[in-house]
């Protein structure tokens, strides 16, 4: 039997991000089994603050027993200044074969919304059936997954616990199908000394979306080690901005992934899940939203 998962207190949940695409955010979980090798930006900083002592401590996710006692508190005081909340920056929502996370997850999406605050959700699990239940889950949430490949080699070494690319991929399509708003993180995408694959393969894959959000692979030197990998982000960046185009998809290229002039820089302030552009608008403010570490 799969032990039980450790708990932990917190003393607040609710911040400010200063991320791009984000508002409010929360992490209900401290750590996440995915155990991405990319790295996770998410278990440096951990580490770095101390938090956790190396990579086996971060595998192993404790969940905030008191995540919603502390919401309960919180809302009241935020409610009118919150425009949406991001789950999670530093972990993962949907934690694949993490039941205990998910139960956790969908009670805070619930508790959210219950005060008409929309979410903003990304994981490179898979989103349970639940969500589809509009009685208790916001119609104007919106749910993304990462994927930056289909190859799932490529995925069992550098997102070693996450779920299989298109199982992933199915229960979006789920959620789509159902008429819930979702979206796309096309970040880290990998150089091809690390994957060679198709991106418009991918793109094809994920084309039912409301929103792509691309970026490069960062806090990896075998980035650097790609001889052209400025021109090969730049390339990759009118690839995913022509498609989306094409079958009027909103887009955002993520801050520092592209180097020429051709694709429209993006100012790092902007709020991808807050401004909403007409399908080809492709100006660089493109559409308002969000994360993958
Ligand atoms: S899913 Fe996100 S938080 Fe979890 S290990 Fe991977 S990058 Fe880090």
């Amino acid at each position: 039997m799969k032990q039980k998962l450790q708990k932990i207190y917190r003393k607040s949940l609710l911040y400010k991000s200063g991320v791009e695409y984000a508002d409010y955010c929360l992490n209900h979980v401290e750590g996440c089994s995915h155990g991405c090798m990319y790295p996770c930006y998410a278990m440096m900083m951990k580490k770095r603050c101390g938090v956790i002592k190396n990579y086996q401590d971060w595998i192993k996710p404790k969940i905030v027993a008191n995540a919603i006692e502390l919401l309960d508190k919180e809302i009241p005081k935020l409610k009118d200044k919150i425009k949406f909340v991001h789950l999670c920056f530093s972990t993962d929502p949907f934690m694949y074969e993490q039941p205990e996370v998910e139960e956790m997850t969908l009670k805070v999406i619930a508790r959210l919304n219950k005060d008409k605050i929309r979410c903003t959700v990304l994981t490179k699990g898979v989103y349970p059936k639940d969500l589809i239940d509009t009685k208790k889950y916001s119609n104007k949430n919106e749910y993304g997954i990462t994927i930056v490949s289909l190859n799932e080699k490529f995925r069992s070494i550098f997102e070693p616990k996450a779920s299989p690319f298109l199982k992933r991929i199915k229960t979006l399509k789920r959620l789509h199908e159902s008429g819930l708003k979702t979206w796309v993180s096309m970040e880290p995408y990998p150089t091809p000394n690390l994957v060679k694959q198709n991106l418009l393969e991918i793109l094809e894959k994920v084309s039912f979306v409301d929103k792509i959000v691309f970026g490069r692979l960062n806090y990896n030197s075998a980035v650097a080690e790609y001889r052209d990998y400025k021109n090969f982000y730049n390339e990759c960046a009118e690839i995913v901005s022509k498609f989306c185009e094409i079958n009027k998809i909103n887009y955002h290229i993520k801050f520092g992934t592209v180097t020429n002039s051709t694709v429209k820089k993006n100012l790092k302030s902007e709020k991808i899940f807050i401004r909403q552009l007409k399908p080809n608008d492709h100006t660089s403010l493109s559409f308002a939203s969000s994360l993958s570490i």
